[in-house]
């Protein structure tokens, strides 16, 4: 039987360096240090690090961990990969403990994988959606410290704001502070093309910004009406079903989430979500999407590697 996790990048060390190199240096070994492409040689000799280059152009040796958050870990990278792998193939999320029991390491070393990976799938593009007139939806919804969800906010409570465009079938969401109309305006006008047709329940936190975008319909939940039934494509269905994808994730696998990584968690099932199998993507492809994302996403991991919150690691599996 062949198994999709017998792939050599994913058991030998060589072979994972040189998928990495491939995948994050589509142009040739590219420097670090003085950002040169295609002007660097292998470093020889025995006792040489494994996957070390040295620039011609500066003189300066590196590999291709350097850089990107794969950079001083002690961690193999055939292990990075198979944690990538197995991320990318669940689709309601994998615990911290399960990533531990599967690859061996500390629980401290899990937890540090999955959020450098969670990092590594947040959406750096700034790409409106909706453009060129397509349809998108906006719904709210709200998640408790203690894992529990709510259609309502209340104490405690931390609001999620979720977009859906319908042409690409991508997921954008954010952490709101607080569902007002200002909170509300800023978000879409910042995420959603001024072009596109916004679609929403009834709540009056849409109406400002869905007045100034070229359309906005709402459907009235509270008289029955999920469906426009003179235009099927007035609906907040999608947005909705990935809440409850997000929601299924959060109960069985992610317990206990501090409100201040729940941006990194809604990062994971957006990426999953927009590079979901009925868009035509597999396993293996979105493993190698994810770790397209690790270039240049260096710094932004700082604030968490300084130190592990207790509420962590409470995991209930
Ligand atoms: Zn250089």
């Amino acid at each position: 039987m062949q198994s999709a996790l017998n792939a050599p990048h994913l058991i030998n060390e060589d072979a994972a360096f040189a998928y990495v190199e491939a995948k994050l240096w589509p142009h040739g070994a590219t420097c670090p240090h003085c950002g040169v492409v295609g002007e660097a040689s292998r470093a020889k000799g025995k006792t040489t690090r494994m996957g070390l280059w040295n620039c011609r152009a500066c003189r300066k040796p590196f590999t291709v961990r350097m850089g990107t958050i794969f950079e001083s870990s002690h961690v193999p990278l055939h292990v990075w990969l198979q944690a990538i792998y197995l991320i990318c193939s669940s689709k309601k999320g994998i615990s911290t403990r399960q990533i531990q029991r599967t690859l061996g390491g500390s629980m401290k070393t899990a937890w540090f994988l999955m959020h450098r990976i969670r990092e590594a799938m947040s959406d750096g593009s700034l790409k409106p959606f909706g453009g060129g007139g397509g349809d998108v939806e906006a719904d709210e919804t709200y998640i408790g410290h203690d894992g529990n969800f709510s259609a309502k906010g209340g104490k405690n409570m931390n609001a999620v704001l979720s977009l859906v465009d319908r042409e690409t079938g991508r997921l954008r969401s954010m952490v709101l502070d607080n569902v007002t109309s200002n909170a509300v305006t800023a978000a879409v006008s910042e995420n959603v093309a001024s072009d596109a047709r916004l679609l929403t329940d009834s709540s009056n936190v849409y109406r400002r910004v869905g007045a100034v975008l070229a359309g906005h319909e709402a459907v009235n939940h509270s008289v029955g009406e999920y469906v426009r039934k003179n235009d099927p494509t007035v609906h907040t269905n999608t947005v909705e079903g990935t809440f409850s994808i997000f929601k299924r994730g959060m109960r069985g696998i992610y317990q206990h989430c501090a409100a201040k990584h729940l941006p990194r968690y809604l990062a994971e099932f957006d990426f999953r979500y927009s590079n979901r199998a009925r868009l035509g993507i597999d396993d293996k492809t979105r493993a190698d999407n994810a770790l397209a994302g690790f270039v240049g996403k260096r710094l932004t991991y700082e604030t968490v590697s300084q130190r592990r919150p207790a509420d962590e690691i409470r995991i209930v599996w």
